[in-house]
């Protein structure tokens, strides 16, 4: 059966975009998936340590057989490929690819938490989910929309449509 997932893309090293625009042609080549949709790119203010470039920002809406842990697997081989190297936490990454919803599945395992934790409070994910899917719910948090809403002081805007 397959399921329809929303993946999280970030990055802000070595022509980010190129990095994003690549990685939907991968997510779009794994198997058993099938790409649904894109957001826009958008550019953010880094979180956390901000000694760093902007990074740049999307959702992917695949539709996928893959279950959560192999779909995981598949999503780190991806950042590989990438170049992703995991310095400290939040450092600068050429890619990063986080599951962000899994159907409406609740899963906290050792590898995966699912809704991806800070989801509901960052901008840089909301904006490009209210994109594809406004009316969306995030499981435990509420409505894609409303809380988009709420994080308008953060720094996030549309680079390329
Ligand atoms: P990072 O690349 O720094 O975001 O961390 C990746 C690690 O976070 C992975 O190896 C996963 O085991 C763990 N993780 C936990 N929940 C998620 C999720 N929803 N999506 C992606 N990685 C997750």
């Amino acid at each position: 059966m397959s399921e329809t997932v929303y993946v999280g893309l970030g990055g802000n090293l070595q022509d980010p975009e190129r990095h994003l625009q690549n990685a939907f042609d991968d997510l779009a080549s794994l198997p058993h998936t099938r790409l649904l949709a894109h957001s826009s790119l958008y550019g953010s203010a880094p979180v956390g340590y901000t000694n760093q470039p902007d990074f740049i920002n999307a959702v992917a809406m695949i539709s996928t057989e893959l279950e959560p842990e192999p779909l995981l697997d598949a999503l780190l081989a991806i950042e590989l490929r990438h170049g992703r190297r995991r310095d400290f936490p939040n450092s600068p990454r050429t890619l990063d690819l986080d599951i962000l919803l899994y159907g409406e599945r609740i899963l906290a395992t050792e590898r995966l938490t699912v809704p991806h934790p800070r989801m509901g409070e960052r901008a840089f994910v909301l904006l490009p989910l209210q994109e594809l899917s406004p009316q969306l719910m995030i499981p435990g948090v509420g409505l894609v929309s409303d809380k988009a809403a709420q994080c308008h002081d953060q720094r996030v805007s549309v680079l390329k449509p």
